[in-house]
């Protein structure tokens, strides 16, 4: 298998373990309600906040318990086995909004902020997106300026994970409107309380059911000074810096949605008869099979040479794009076969493998389309001539 590829510490192999466990007792057995009624995962929250989990690479100053980047991806990957809807929760709030605050912010404002997201005790969103723009992101419309000594802004926000429930949005707006697409943008941490903040709108989705998208309104929102994150004009690299690990994180939870796609084809094939054998006696089915371990191990591969990069403080900007392109087409192909290896109990709600196929789809949109991963990986490898 290709995890002994990798140097997982002892605290690693313990992490996955513990998580493997949560997800078993707890997460799984709920998954199917939970998609069904779409109900918040918060009692999925409230056990990662209680395991640290929330906080897993925040140091312990900041009320984390001080692990690395690799650890949350292994934690991405368990909770996928078990529930899309709890892992898109959990990485809005830990990769998005967690992310940039450690990346930026002050010492004064990790001490604020941080102590209350890593324990759960206040939950978390990253408002990036707008109607007008995702994949064009620099091309962002919401507006800031000054007021005295806070700022205000206005605009709308779009396919917010976790935009009704969370208390503290980091939000960029375009503090300088005359700099070109990319620049002349800020962070800011928004108080979701504030007036001005409404949510007008919850998304009926096609997969990742219990997790909220939301549409957020900034109506001459104040934000206070103190809430500017990092310099003014500079906050968009700091996105796309948080976006570099996120694609590694919907990388490792394509990866488990994969893999649980994965478990119970091969689970079903061995207890199904037809033409008096089990599936796994015909052929063309152990191609399927042997496919799907192939791309799944690949995939494996691509996130956690990732994720073990990153956590050395190196750069995966080609890393992590073809870890995400790879692995999140690739578990639309494994669930696309794991249905197909059910015939028609595949179809139905009660054998799973269709929800996780609803939600597998999400991973080639989210946090930067497949083909924005191409694009991504393209001028890694022609530089200047991808942009001529
Ligand atoms: C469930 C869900 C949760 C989300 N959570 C968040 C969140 O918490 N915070 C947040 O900020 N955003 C979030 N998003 C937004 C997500 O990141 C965007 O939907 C995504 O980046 C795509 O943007 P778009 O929807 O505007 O599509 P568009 O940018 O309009 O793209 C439409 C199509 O055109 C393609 N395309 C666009 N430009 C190019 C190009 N130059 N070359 C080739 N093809 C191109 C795209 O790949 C896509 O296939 C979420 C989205 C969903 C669905």
């Amino acid at each position: 298998m290709s995890y002994e590829t990798f140097p997982f510490s002892d605290e690693h192999k313990m992490l996955r373990e513990t998580v493997r466990d949560l997800v078993r007792e707890k997460i799984a057995p709920r998954a199917i309600e939970l998609d069904e009624t779409h109900e918040f995962p918060a009692a999925a929250m409230a056990e990662l906040g209680e395991l640290g989990l929330l906080g897993v690479y925040v140091p312990e100053e900041y009320g984390g318990v001080g692990m690395d980047f690799t650890a949350y991806i292994i934690a991405m990957e368990e909770l996928a086995k078990g529930c899309g809807s709890t892992t898109l929760t959990y990485t809005a709030h830990t990769g998005l909004c967690i992310t940039p605050i450690l990346l930026l912010g002050t010492h004064e404002q990790k001490l604020k902020y941080l102590p209350a997201l890593c324990s759960g005790e206040e939950l978390g969103c990253f408002g990036l997106s707008e109607p007008g723009s995702g994949s064009d992101a620099g091309n962002l419309q919401t507006r800031a300026w000054k007021d005295g000594s806070d700022w205000v802004l206005s605009g709308s926000k779009m396919w917010i994970t976790n935009g009704n429930r969370a208390r503290r949005m980091v939000a960029c707006a375009k503090t300088d409107p005359e700099q070109p697409r990319g620049k002349g943008i800020t962070a800011f941490i928004v108080d979701m309380k504030s007036p001005g903040v409404s949510v007008p709108k919850i998304e009926d989705k096609l997969g990742l059911r219990a997790s909220a998208t939301a549409q957020v309104f900034l109506d001459d929102v104040r934000v206070p000074e103190a809430e500017v994150l990092g310099s003014i004009d500079t906050g968009f690299p700091v996105f796309m810096q948080t976006l570099e690990g996120g694609r590694v994180a919907i990388a490792a939870m394509s990866l488990g949605l994969a893999e649980a796609a994965f478990e119970k084809a091969v689970e079903y094939s061995k207890q199904r008869h037809t033409f008096g054998r089990a599936l796994a006696h015909h052929q063309t089915i152990q191609t399927y099979i042997a496919d799907m371990a192939t791309e799944i191990e690949a995939a494996r591969l691509l996130v956690y040479q990732a994720a073990f990069k990153k956590a050395a403080g190196e750069s995966v900007a080609r890393e992590g794009a073809m870890a995400k392109l790879y692995a999140s087409e690739m578990a639309m192909r494994v669930c696309e076969k794991a249905i197909q290896i059910h015939g028609g109990y595949g179809y139905v709600r009660e054998f799973e493998v269709e929800r996780i196929y609803r939600d597998a789809k999400l991973c080639t949109i989210g946090e930067g389309t497949s083909e924005v991963q191409q694009l991504v990986i393209a001028r890694q490898i022609l530089g200047a001539a991808a942009k001529g």
